[in-house]
Order: structure tokens, then C-alpha cells, then sequence
């Protein structure tokens, strides 16, 4: 027999209806301010040396455990994780009275001991004299990093500035003969001189230098919101501070001018002061 509960409901609401209502409040209350109204996307890899990509709506305040993180006026973002900061994370983007949070879980990754010798000792243990044109070099550079574009230059995509052997890994201890140094913050690709170098995103060229000690023939591209590539060892560059790139655009030749034992392109990626792992943001090399 079927059973049909036929008892009419008291007018008005129901009991479970009213439980209902009581469990929608404070389901309210324990998530807090937490609103899915704020529109957020992140894409991107959240490790160590990771770079993740995030858009919200323009007019937003985003914060990453707490500090303030640059927004450009279209809501979009960038988070950047550095080579030891593994740990859960806590993005915050306020807009009005609404908040959305995310907890972003960076994984924790094994760097690589590499020890290079037969460097000539100069370049290990540099003088008094080239100490002072180290420290003048890098007033220059960092000169050009004071600002950056508003806008997210980024967002054309990225791909690998030049194609050749991977020959240096980001993140990896290195200790020059037998000194340890500071951890290698780059990717470098080995080809031959000559190999041509492109912009491994859209940006602006802030910075290019005929020769610095350590990195030789140099040009750094802000590519907005803090995020900057910088390309060294060249043995020739064909842009010029002030010009505009997109992904693709030829700026120079792979070299071994500065501190290199053999032609090479060494690629950095910065998002303000984090290194960045270039391979991560890439993937792996195109055949
Ligand atoms: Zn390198």
C-alpha cells in the first residue's frame, strides 16, 4: 500500500521550512563574509617559483596574506611564489561589503645541487674595481625596475624566448669552484651564438645595457603589474629602452658575453621581488 501523508501543512511556514531558514543562516554565519557575488578566476601553478593568474572584478582590493596586491583596471592579478614559500596561502578580494577568500595550498619542491668550475677567478671573487662597477650596474638596473605598466602586458601569453639544450634549471644551489652561492634564479638554454632571442611575453623593453660584469649584453621587459623578464649573456640586442614587445618579438642573440663558460641564454622572471621558475609559467620546450 502506498502511504501518503495527506495531514495539510499549517499555514504559514512549515517547521522544516523555518529549520530550513535556521540552517541557511548559520550555514551563513560560520562561512562569514565569504560571497560568491565576487567574480574570481585564478589559473596558473600554485609551487614554489609558481605563477598564478587571477581575474576579478575591476575596482577590487586584493590582498595575498594580507598584502596588497596590484590589480590592473580590468580586475586582473598576479600572485607569485618564491622558491621557499610553500605553506597555504590566503587570498582575499574585497569589492564594497562582499569578500571572497581562497585558501591556495603551494607545494613544496626539491631543488637541485649544481656545481660549475673552471670559472676564471675574477668572476668568482671579483676585485675592489669591478665590485664598485657591480654595485653601479646594479643602480642602473634596479633604476629601471622603480615602476611598472598598470596594464596586464601579460595576457598575449607566453613562450619560450629561444630554443636550444635546457643546460640550467631555476632554484638550484650553486657553488662555483666549490663556493657556494646564491640559489640560480633562472632558466638558461645553451645554443650557439647567434641563436636569435625573442620577448617571451608582451611588455615594455625598460632596460638595455652594451655590457655588464656579470651578465654582459642585458635587456629587461616589464611586462605590467610588477612581472619582469630579463635576458642575459647576449651577444647582441635589437631593442632599445622605451620599445614595445609582444610574445614573439626578436630582441637580441644568444651569447656568452658577463659571467658564462659557454654560449647560453640565461631567462629570469621576477613578479616584483619573487623569483618566478620560467619553466612553470612555459611548459615544457617546443620541439
Ligand atoms: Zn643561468
Amino acid at each position: 500500500m502506498e502511504s501518503v501523508d495527506r495531514v495539510p501543512l499549517p499555514r504559514g511556514r512549515g517547521r522544516g521550512q523555518v529549520r530550513g531558514l535556521l540552517l541557511f543562516l548559520l550555514s551563513m554565519l560560520l562561512a562569514g563574509p565569504v560571497q560568491a557575488e565576487i567574480p574570481l578566476a585564478l589559473s596558473g601553478t600554485a609551487a614554489e617559483g609558481g605563477l598564478m593568474l587571477g581575474k576579478t572584478a575591476p575596482g577590487a582590493t586584493v590582498t595575498l596574506d594580507g598584502a596588497a596586491v596590484r590589480t590592473s583596471s580590468d580586475g586582473d592579478f598576479l600572485l607569485g611564489f618564491g622558491r621557499d614559500a610553500a605553506g597555504t596561502k590566503r587570498l582575499e578580494v574585497t569589492l564594497g561589503h562582499e569578500k571572497a577568500v581562497r585558501e591556495i595550498a603551494v607545494a613544496d619542491r626539491t631543488f637541485r645541487i649544481e656545481r660549475i668550475d673552471g670559472l676564471p677567478k675574477k668572476k668568482v671573487t671579483p676585485d675592489p674595481e669591478a665590485l664598485a662597477r657591480i654595485k653601479e650596474e646594479k643602480a642602473e638596473m634596479d633604476a629601471a625596475k622603480k615602476t611598472t605598466d598598470a596594464a596586464a602586458s601579460y595576457l598575449g601569453g607566453f613562450q619560450w624566448p629561444a630554443r636550444g639544450r635546457l643546460s640550467g634549471v631555476y632554484g638550484s644551489q650553486r657553488i662555483l669552484n666549490g663556493q657556494p652561492r646564491r640559489p640560480h634564479y633562472g632558466t638558461d638554454v645553451a645554443a650557439p651564438v647567434g641563436t636569435p632571442v625573442k620577448a617571451m611575453a608582451g611588455g615594455r623593453v625598460t632596460f638595455v645595457h652594451p655590457g655588464m660584469f656579470f651578465n654582459g649584453k642585458t635587456v629587461l621587459i616589464d611586462h605590467g603589474l610588477g612581472l619582469r623578464s630579463v635576458y642575459i649573456h647576449l651577444s647582441d640586442t635589437s631593442v632599445k629602452a622605451g620599445d614595445t614587445v609582444t610574445a614573439g618579438t626578436a630582441i637580441g642573440a644568444i651569447g656568452k658575453t658577463g659571467r658564462a663558460t659557454g654560449p647560453h641564454l640565461h631567462f629570469a622572471l621576477t613578479l616584483g621581488s619573487i623569483p618566478i621558475d620560467p619553466e612553470l609559467v612555459l611548459g615544457e620546450m617546443p620541439k
